[in-house]
């Protein structure tokens, strides 16, 4: 049961390799942190089998079991970990105010770490097929593409990346676009046009991804200006369409840029002094998950920094990283 009384010096909202980093940090500093994750804990992580590009595994480790470990590791320093969706937010005073429903949580500092999440083409299987053929990065999946075909779906920066990276593992690589031009910027576009190993299928939505017991066998796509429907044969198919930040919450609250990512300055802090932001949730740029939880550690450090810098109020007792009005 919440004490609404209390007043934490850190919570963390989300638990992806940033909001994790982040408790790890805060708890091995003087606060105890609370960490608030939704119903996926973990973030995107948890929809990969296997990384194989966070430092420290040579063999690579499993996204979840990271995600497992990194929160064993925040436990044993002391964070806290909630489950619940945050409803809403109010960040105009100090102590900040966070609702899950009815319940109010309020603290001083305020580190958010919501992510993004891809978008999907919303063709039901999708999800379902994650880690058997369907996935939303290259950099994680490639490697397991070896001598295969896949698709791209997407004409934008990522999907150029993407499609590039990929020609470094895949047989065929084959970037769908919904128009008969790339939308990326033409230093990107230029190196997909002009890569051998990359064909195009312009004008063409894809309307099914085909599959059987052992995951994706094809798609089907459809061209948008002769209609005409044609079955593509691949191994996988990587879905590069954009990302969604997940920063609802704060609109009208944080400064965003005009995709919705939150906008951060000297590290990780937001116009709002003592709210920090990491992660995905305020970089569309790398998305990586070492990038994630370098940014995780910042926040922590730079709220740490905070609290200290904060004038002590003699009306609170303070222990374990929570205050309580004195009684
Ligand atoms: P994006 O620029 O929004 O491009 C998304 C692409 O997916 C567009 O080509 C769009 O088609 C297509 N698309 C969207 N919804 C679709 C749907 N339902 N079905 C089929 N296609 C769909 O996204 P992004 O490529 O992820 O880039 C996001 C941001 O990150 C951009 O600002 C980008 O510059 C940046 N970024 C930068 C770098 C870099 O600098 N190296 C790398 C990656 C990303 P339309 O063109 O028809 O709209």
């Amino acid at each position: 049961m919440n004490d609404p009384d209390l007043i934490y010096e850190t919570i963390i909202l989300g638990s992806g390799p940033a909001g994790l980093t982040a408790a790890i940090y805060a708890a091995r500093s003087r606060c105890c942190p609370l960490m608030i994750h939704g119903l996926q804990p973990g973030g995107q992580l948890t929809t990969t089998t296997a990384v194989d590009n966070f430092p420290g595994f040579p063999e690579g480790i499993d996204g979840p079991e990271l995600m497992e470990n990194m929160k064993l590791q925040a436990e044993r320093f002391g964070a806290n970990f909630l489950e619940g969706e945050v409803t809403r937010v109010d960040l105009q005073e100090r102590p900040f105010r966070i609702w899950i429903g009815d319940d109010l949580y309020r603290c001083m500092s305020l580190i958010i770490t919501t992510g993004a999440s891809p978008k999907l083409l919303d063709l039901g299987n999708e999800e379902s097929l994650y880690g058997r053929g369907v996935s939303v990065c290259a950099t994680c999946d490639g490697f397991f593409y070896r001598d295969r075909e896949v698709v791209v779906v997407g004409g934008g920066d990522t999907a150029v990346e993407e499609a590039v990276f990929l020609t470094r593992f895949a047989k065929k690589v084959t970037v769908i676009h919904r128009r008969d031009t790339l939308r990326a910027v033409p230093v990107l576009a230029n190196r997909a046009l002009t890569n051998k190993a990359i064909s195009f299928k312009w004008d063409s939505e894809v309307t099914e991804i085909l599959s059987d017991t052992s995951g994706v066998t094809g798609i089907r796509i459809k061209n948008l200006k002769t209609e005409k429907v044609s079955e593509l044969t691949c191994d996988g198919v990587f879905i590069a369409i954009g990302h969604q930040p997940n920063t609802s919450l704060f609109v009208d609250q944080l400064e965003m840029d005009n995709e919705g990512y939150i906008l951060t300055k000297n590290g990780t802090e937001t116009n709002i002094s003592g709210v920090f932001a990491a992660g995905d949730v305020q970089d569309k740029q790398f998305r990586q998950a070492v990038t994630a939880a370098g940014t995780g550690c910042m926040a922590a450090i730079q709220a740490e920094r905070f609290l200290d810098d904060l004038p002590s109020d003699p009306n609170l007792s303070c222990k374990k990283g929570a205050c309580k009005p004195k009684s």
